[in-house]
Order: C-alpha cells, then sequence, then structure tokens
C-alpha cells in the first residue's frame, strides 16, 4: 500500500503522543500496574499510540467511583430532564468534533474516512439524541388488583445500579454510545471497557463527557485486555449489569462468569446471516445490497449476510454481479480517497479469515473472485465471493467476520418452509434479507426465519428506534428502542393498602 497523507491535525498528534490514560471518578489515571497497551494502525501495521493497560485494581477503583456516583452522588436525585440535556449535549460535542473523532477511528480501524465521518460518527451523535428523548419518558404505571379491601398499587421503573459496557473493535464509537446512552437514560453508572485494539475514540469521548458536565463517576472508561480488565468487571461484585457485544465464545464465558451473582446480561454476539433472492426482486439493487452487506466495513459486521440464497433462474448473474463489485472495490487505506473497502483489524484476524477461505478450498468451495491476502504491509484482503460451498462447511457453519461470501442455489419448487429451513440451518440467529416483490411470500419467511432482525427489500435499516438483537446463539436480550433503554432498568411493583 502507498503511504497516503492522513488528516490528523497538529492537536491530534500532540493526543496521541502521550499515553494515554483511563477515565476514572471524573479524572485521568495511568493503570495502576503502569503496563501500556501498544494501539496499531491496521493499514500499516506501525504503533499511533499507547493506552493505559488497566488490570483489576483499575477496575476495581472504576466500579468504586461508579457505585458512589450510583449510590450517593447527585446523578441518583438529577431531574430526567437533567440527564437529556447531558446526553443532547454530548451529541452536539460529538459533532462539534466529528473531524477529529471519524479521523481517530480511520485510524485505529482503517476504514474508510467518509464512511467513519457519516455512519460512525453521525450515528452515534443521533444515538445520544433518540435515548435523550427517553429519560422523560421511562415510567411505571397503576393497576388495579383484587385482592380484599382498598389498594393504591403501581410500579415503578428504577435504573439497574453499575453497568459493565463491554464493546468490540468493529465500530467502536457506535458500540460504545450504543450502550452508554440507553445506560444514562435509564439512570445508570457505568464503567466502559473498549476492545484493546480500538481505544481511541472511546477515550476521546471520554474527554467530550467530562467537557458534558456529566458528575464525575458516572462514566468510567477502563481500557485494557479482555481476560484481565474485562474479566475483572464481569466477576467485580460492584457491578449489577454486564452489557457484552462481542464474540459468542466470551459471551458464553460472561454468561457463566454472572450467573455466580445473577447479574443481568445483555449478550449481542456473532451471525451467520441469510440473503434470499427471488427472481420477481430488484435484481440490481439485490445484488448491490448484497455486496454492501458482506464487503462493507470489511465484512467485520455481526449482521453481515455472510450466506447468500438465490433461486437457480438467477443464480448466475447474481453471483456474477457480486464478483464484479467485488473486484471493482479499491481495497485501500481508509485516509485514501478512492478507498471503498480497508483492511481488517489485525494480522491475526486477516489470517483467521484467510484460514477459513482455506478450509472452503479444502472441503471443495471454489474461490469464484478474491481469496488472497494483498502484498506490503497493513492487513489488507481481497473481498471474496465462494461457490461450491454447502452447509455443513466450516466456512458456511462459523461466523468468518470477514468480506468472504458463501454462495448457494435455491429451486424454484421449494415450498417457504423448506426455504425458511435452509435460512435457519445455523447456530446463529442475528439478521436476515429477503428480496421479493410477492408481499405475501415476504411475510411469510419473515415470520418463519429465526432470527432478531429481518429486512425485506432492504440491505441495512439501523434505526434506534427498531430493537436489535439476536435469537439462538446471536444473543440475549435486544438494544435500541424502549426495550434497549429497560434492560438497563429494575420493575417495582407497590402496593399501599388504604384501609389502615
Ligand atoms: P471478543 O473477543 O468477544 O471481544 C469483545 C470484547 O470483550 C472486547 O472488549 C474484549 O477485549 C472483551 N473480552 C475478551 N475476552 C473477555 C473475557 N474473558 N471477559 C470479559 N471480556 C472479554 O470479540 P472481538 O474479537 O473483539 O469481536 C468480534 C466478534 O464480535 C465477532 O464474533 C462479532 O460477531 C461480534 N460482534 C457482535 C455484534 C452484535 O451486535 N451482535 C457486533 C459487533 C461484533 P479484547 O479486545 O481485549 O479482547
Ligand atoms: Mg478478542
Amino acid at each position: 500500500m502507498s503511504p497516503v497523507n492522513d488528516p490528523l491535525t497538529p492537536a491530534s498528534r500532540a493526543w496521541l503522543a502521550r499515553p494515554l490514560p483511563m477515565l476514572i471518578g471524573g479524572t485521568w489515571q495511568p493503570a495502576a500496574g503502569g503496563a501500556l497497551l501498544d494501539v496499531i494502525n491496521p493499514s500499516d501495521g506501525r504503533v499511533v499510540a499507547q493506552a493505559a493497560a488497566g488490570d483489576s485494581t483499575d477496575v476495581d477503583r472504576a466500579v468504586g467511583a461508579a457505585r458512589r456516583a450510583f449510590d450517593s452522588g447527585p446523578w441518583g436525585t438529577l431531574p430526567p430532564a437533567a440527564r437529556a440535556r447531558l446526553l443532547w449535549r454530548l451529541a452536539e460535542l460529538i459533532d462539534q468534533n466529528s473531524d477529529q473523532l471519524a479521523a481517530l477511528e480511520t485510524l485505529n480501524t482503517g476504514k474508510p474516512l467518509r464512511m467513519a465521518r457519516t455512519f460512525d460518527v453521525g450515528m452515534s451523535a443521533e444515538c445520544l439524541r433518540y435515548h435523550a428523548g427517553w429519560c422523560t419518558k421511562l415510567e411505571g404505571s397503576t393497576r388495579r388488583v383484587s385482592l380484599p379491601g382498598e389498594w393504591h398499587t403501581y410500579t415503578l421503573r428504577e435504573p439497574l445500579g453499575v453497568a459493565a459496557l463491554i464493546v468490540p473493535w468493529n465500530v467502536p464509537l457506535p458500540m460504545a454510545v450504543g450502550k452508554i446512552a440507553p445506560a444514562l437514560a435509564a439512570g445508570c453508572t457505568v464503567v466502559l471497557k473498549p476492545a484493546e485494539a480500538t481505544p481511541l475514540t472511546a477515550l476521546r469521548l471520554g474527554e467530550l463527557i467530562v467537557e458534558a458536565g456529566f458528575p464525575p463517576g458516572v462514566v468510567n472508561i477502563v481500557t485494557g485486555l479482555g481476560p484481565v480488565a474485562g474479566q475483572a468487571l464481569v466477576g467485580h461484585p460492584g457491578v449489577d449489569k454486564i452489557s457484552f457485544t462481542g464474540s459468542t465464545a466470551v459471551g458464553k464465558r460472561i454468561l457463566a462468569t454472572s450467573a455466580a451473582q445473577l447479574k443481568r446480561v445483555s449478550l449481542e454476539l456473532g451471525g451467520k446471516s441469510p440473503v434470499l433472492i427471488f427472481p420477481d426482486a430488484d435484481v440490481e439493487r439485490a445484488i448491490d445490497a448484497a455486496a454492501r452487506g458482506i464487503f462493507g466495513n470489511s465484512g467485520q459486521v455481526c449482521a453481515a449476510g455472510s450466506r447468500l440464497f438465490v433461486h437457480e433462474a438467477l443464480f448466475d448473474r447474481v453471483i456474477e454481479g457480486v464478483a464484479a463489485r467485488a473486484r471493482a472495490l479499491r481495497v485501500a487505506p481508509g485516509f485514501d480517497p478512492a478507498c471503498d473497502m480497508g483492511p481488517l483489524i489485525s494480522a491475526r484476524q486477516r489470517d483467521r479469515v484467510l484460514g477459513y477461505v482455506a478450509s472452503g478450498r479444502d472441503e471443495g468451495a471454489k474461490v469464484l473472485t478474491g481469496g488472497e491476502a494483498l502484498p506490503g504491509e497493513g492487513f489488507f484482503m481481497q473481498p471474496t465471493v465462494m461457490v461450491n460451498t454447502r452447509p455443513e462447511m466450516t466456512m458456511v457453519r462459523e461466523e468468518i467476520f470477514g468480506p468472504v461470501l458463501s454462495c448457494f442455489r435455491f429451486s424454484g419448487e421449494d415450498p417457504i418452509d423448506a426455504l425458511a429451513a435452509m435460512a435457519n440451518d445455523t447456530d446463529y440467529g442475528l439478521s436476515a434479507s429477503i428480496w421479493t416483490r410477492d408481499l405475501a411470500r415476504a411475510h411469510r419467511l419473515a415470520r418463519r426465519i429465526r432470527a432478531g432482525n429481518v429486512r425485506v427489500n432492504a440491505a441495512m435499516a439501523p434505526d434506534f428506534a427498531m430493537p436489535f438483537g439476536g435469537m439462538k446463539q446471536s444473543g440475549i436480550g435486544r438494544e435500541n428502542g424502549r426495550e434497549g433503554v429497560e434492560s438497563f432498568t429494575e420493575l417495582k411493583s407497590v402496593a399501599v393498602s388504604l384501609d389502615g
């Protein structure tokens, strides 16, 4: 890859030049043990910053600060409208700093700068505004009971307490904000642990949180390794709720660990999402969407459409169309204005993805296009379309989390239940998309597909009003919407006898 001028300002460079501390109790602190993590630019493999490597001591301090802020700080008595204004203020600060946040996100992930600015940073500000509205709208209800005598009975919706928020590296800022916003809207205090690979925008967000005027300890940010800082957070008795996004393997471990204290747990895990294209679809739109759905963000998307099912009448046209789009994508560092697809997050992740391509070949699949790493520095690989894939292959069963598409054909005679069974032949159940103009078919399939999010004639439809989450091994719980905010609350029933 040729070096590309990046848009980092002198202020950003100076910020990156110092070891990045953690936000604990409203102050910026190095790790108690003094350890540091290297932060890598995946476009060239070079170290661009160092962040504190927090351990259980730091986690203990952060949870203590969050606990105090929840139990006795001003946060608990702040009127909901004041919480809403703080969330809205943070959204404005994100907008005001969008160029810098986007540049840091592209530096740390390699994703195209225009995508970082419009999607990652833009969505983060919108997420805060959406959730700001919920602060004033969480409420209980009165109930009519049939007990003897006269009663006043009602429910109270109360914040859960201290929430541990553990996020992955694929969309770092939206992940962090997507958990902080509903937790704070509900009245919780939080400890955020960003992914080891991508602490930059989370830490800059922490500075904006301080600038916005949140009371100390309401938001704490501990950077560090998953098995060290993450695990300490999951096991900490001061944590009431864990909201985790990441791999299914780690999600299962978190659920097991949290059982000891019966912590509330929300898990947003992996996927192996089906895309079904029928002959009556708008085929060109469907091809575009199928390509974007697997190559966007270099395929590092939990809801990526990684299994493509095409009716036999248009199979060749569709897979050739997707392959042509793959070949046309410019794979480059995200700061290159021509970049369509950036690198994978690490050499390890790229090798893992290439390993799935190799396993597919070994099991009889064929590479229609792509399949190779790009020479030179950085963790780039070609967008890849595989054919002759079969449902039992490892690359079809497991989540790849990279730009690799498996393709299947179905017959015109297949009944709706057989099509649903084909789409449902996976341990996962996160997302699905259906391309057809036949309304009855679309709705019948939407009911039968076991996935938390189904789209008809649409590539992506991310909106904070729509609950998002997985069935089966894709997770537990929903983010966004009223349900997402309520997942950070407990419901209490109060019964008052009026007979006394
Ligand atoms: P991961 O290893 O599960 O990591 C996710 C987060 O958990 C990171 O912050 C990680 O820290 C931390 N962690 C790792 N081990 C831990 C432990 N024992 N205890 C507590 N925390 C621990 O996943 P990843 O490799 O970063 O991300 C890719 C995966 O995330 C994919 O499988 C993808 O499908 C999934 N994902 C799901 C969604 C969704 O919404 N459903 C969205 C995005 C990604 P380190 O960074 O230090 O390892
Ligand atoms: Mg990991």
